[in-house]
């Protein structure tokens, strides 16, 4: 479906999505007229510095009026209380959708506050780096990612292409899920690595018999990776978890059981286990490669110790 720009696009949150979104909006002309919303006042001026927004709200209700796309890109615990603020100010006809890394709870928080004459959508771009905040945000952040809609049954189909179509102008691959499998299919594909990386990184930190210096210092030797994963935003990964809890929970009782397997191999000098684990494991990383959601340059395409925050690799996550 041609893409024809939405008159008037209301960003709630403008964090490192809300602000990626309008910078994509601005560039593809996405977007007549951009209104955004953010909690603090700092964020609001920020967001009027940046251009990120034509009219910047202290309150949700006021930014939504008249869009006839409103997006929340708040995180997930926050997406209830949003959504019960907006309900009465939505135009009718108008598309509400979500760019939250969880979405059964954000269908459970947000469809009971959406009016019938306005359509829900959920959404979740899998695209994301380990900064946060308005100044994070940058127009290439979709390209080339997967962008996946949850619709509810009954979904009204023209809609649904139509949002459809502006996640492909900003540069996504769109596919379509149920939620509850979306959940678990991010449980493996983000949730569960993000939460071991934090698990490590304060391991390495608590240690007794390397010190923190040398930590830091030796950091090449893969835990590196794993830090940049950890630096996410701590607001939004507690959310994830109290809200993919049952999924999360699953996998990591599979998982402790895989570990358990390669520590005994380890223990008994099973070189055999060890050697067939690694070599499905190396496999899986070509896939991922050969389907254009990695580079194959060395130590990530990083080229030494500075990372480019406008050309990152898939930070926590999906991004999450
Ligand atoms: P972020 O950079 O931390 O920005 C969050 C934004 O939400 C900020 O503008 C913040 O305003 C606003 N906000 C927070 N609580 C609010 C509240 N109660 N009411 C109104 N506004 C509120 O977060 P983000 O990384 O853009 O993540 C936003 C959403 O995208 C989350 O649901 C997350 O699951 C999803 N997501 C994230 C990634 C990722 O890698 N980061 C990837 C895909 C999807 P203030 O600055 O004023 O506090």
């Amino acid at each position: 479906m041609a893409f024809e720009a939405f008159d008037k696009v209301a960003l709630i949150g403008l964090g490192l999505i809300g602000s990626s979104l309008s910078h994509v909006m601005r560039r593809n002309k996405l977007a007549k007229t951009i209104s955004g919303h953010a909690r603090t006042a700092e964020t609001r001026d920020r967001a009027m510095e940046l251009g990120l927004a034509d009219t910047m709200h202290e309150h949700a209700a006021d930014a939504v009026r008249d869009a006839d796309l409103v997006i929340l890109c708040v995180p997930i615990g926050a997406c209830g209380a949003v959504a019960e603020s907006i309900s009465s100010s939505l135009k009718p006809g108008a598309i509400v959708t979500d760019v939250g890394s969880v979405k059964s709870a954000v269908i459970r928080l947000v469809a009971p506050h959406v009016p019938d004459n306005v359509h829900f959508i959920p959404g979740h771009p899998i695209a994301g780096t380990e900064y946060s905040g308005p100044d994070s945000g940058f127009a290439s952040l979709f390209e080339n990612r997967w962008c996946i809609l949850t619709p509810l049954p009954g979904a009204d189909d023209g809609e649904v292409a139509r949002l459809t179509a502006f996640w492909q102008a900003c540069g996504s691959n769109v596919d379509m899920m149920e939620a509850n499998h979306h959940d678990r299919v991010l449980s493996i594909t983000s949730h569960l690595p993000q939460l071991i990386a934090f698990n490590i990184v304060t391991t390495a930190a608590d240690l007794e018999e390397v010190t923190q210096q040398e930590v830091i210092k030796y950091s090449a030797g893969g835990f590196r990776d794993f830090t940049r994963l950890a630096a996410s935003d701590p607001t939004m990964w507690r959310d994830v978890y109290l809200n993919n809890k049952q999924a999360v929970l699953e996998l990591l009782g599979r998982f402790s059981e895989d570990l358990s397997a390669l520590q005994r191999a380890i223990r008994w000098g099973d070189g055999d286990m060890l050697f067939d684990t690694f070599t499905r494991a190396r496999g899986i990383r070509q896939r991922i490669i050969e389907a254009g959601q990695d580079t194959e340059e060395p130590d990530f395409g990083r080229g030494g110790q500075h990372v480019d925050p406008a050309s990152p690799g898939e930070g926590g996550n999906e991004g999450s």
